[in-house]
């Protein structure tokens, strides 16, 4: 029994017919840049995040990227965010010339803490940027509270959790900004790169629109230095069709996860592993299902490997040691919980269509290597 740690083929032929004639159909179209796919697209997420704006760009890392431009966030500034992310998410703070200052998680959800973000607060502070990391709202109430205090703007990297929940609010709904991805691996990803910004602020939208066109307006007229962070419309019409299944395949993980933890629940109780858990004020949607395994996590993943069982380690290393960001002075042992969780993490295999068969092989074989 062979368990790929994520396959895109078994959730493709379920959709094939469908994504195959809405991509003809702009093939044929010849509109290629914008236009009425990417509109649709954009008010049916809208839609589905809860907020009255959404707007279509090139990558997750690009809705990082202008959210932080169109929030006028620059050099001199300070961006909180975590150390325990993809990296994309702090590039973005540094490829717009400000600091990215690093608050360390908590060690139970893996989100950025809201006491060492309220610590990590200065004069300069201009944004934070939560995590929804693997699925999960960071503690956003929080958050929010501590931000609306100082008057610091909220990036939600909303990457990770498109569907998810915090006290009945949306991912992407509850900041000033939402940044989501859609690679090919996220819970909704496309054919190739794309990401989305999703506001509720009308100013704000009018800026990212601007922004995403190199600042244009008219065309020809540069009103102010953007990008090209566009959607391509044959990606908005392969996102368009999956997003109609986005509920079920999030209903699909969220039962991997229940049957894990259950069938798992022995060995956390014995303290082998530790299982991710559900915020009781939100619903997890699972684009990751991450244990943590103290002290044998290499070992564990070895022997799953070696009986064709795919898992993968998200994060390996904190960004706060990343040689790129030598310049900003962190060293080894400033985030402990972080760096913690670098050393013991391992995620399963959770994508939507994995087969009961598989889920028993996943879990017989994390029995048999603790014995
Ligand atoms: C995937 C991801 C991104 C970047 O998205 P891309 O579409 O790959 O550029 C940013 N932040 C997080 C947390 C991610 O998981």
């Amino acid at each position: 029994m062979t368990v790929p740690f994520f396959d895109l083929q078994a959730q493709y032929r379920t959709i094939q017919d469908a994504v195959e004639a809405s991509v003809l159909d702009v093939l044929r179209s010849q509109s290629f840049i914008l236009g009425p796919r990417v509109a649709a697209f954009e008010a049916a997420c809208a839609e589905a995040c809860d907020v009255p704006h959404a707007v279509g760009v090139s990558s997750g890392t690009d809705a990082l990227l202008l959210a932080l431009t169109a929030l006028g966030v620059g050099p001199g500034d300070e961006v909180v965010t975590t150390p325990f992310t993809f990296f994309a998410t702090v590039g973005a703070i540094a490829r717009v010339g400000a600091r990215p200052v690093f608050a360390d998680i908590e060690p139970e959800s893996f989100q950025l803490d809201p006491e060492a973000f309220q610590a990590a607060v200065t004069p300069r502070t201009r944004a934070v940027v939560p995590v929804h990391l693997f699925g999960r709202c960071a503690p956003m109430d929080r958050i929010l509270a501590i931000a609306g205090a100082h008057g610091i703007a909220v990036v939600e990297d909303a990457a990770q959790a498109i569907g998810s929940t915090y006290q009945g609010r949306r991912a992407g709904s509850m900041g000033d900004v939402g940044c989501f991805s859609f690679f090919p691996t996220k819970n909704l990803g496309g054919a190739g790169d794309g990401g989305l910004v999703t506001c509720r602020d009308a100013a704000l939208h009018d800026r990212l629109l601007l922004l995403r066109n190199h600042g244009a307006r008219p065309k020809y007229h540069h009103v102010q230095v953007g990008g090209n962070f566009r959607l391509d419309a044959i990606q908005a019409a392969v996102l368009h069709v999956k997003l109609g299944h986005l509920e079920r395949w999030t209903e699909s993980r969220r039962r991997h996860a229940a049957g894990y933890r259950e069938r798992l629940a022995d060995l956390e109780a014995s303290g082998a592993v530790m299982l991710p858990r559900e915020d009781p004020n939100g619903r997890h949607v699972f684009n990751q299902f991450t244990l943590r395994v103290p002290g044998r996590r290499d070992a564990l993943r070895a022997h799953l490997a070696a009986r064709d069982i795919g898992t993968e380690i998200y994060y390996p290393e904190p960004l706060h040691v990343q040689p790129c960001f030598r310049d900003l002075g962190y060293r080894s042992g400033d985030l402990p919980c972080a760096e913690d969780a670098c050393a013991q993490v391992l995620s399963l295999p959770i994508f939507p269509e994995l087969t009961p068969p598989q889920i028993d092989a996943v879990v017989r074989e994390i029995r048999a290597f603790f014995g």
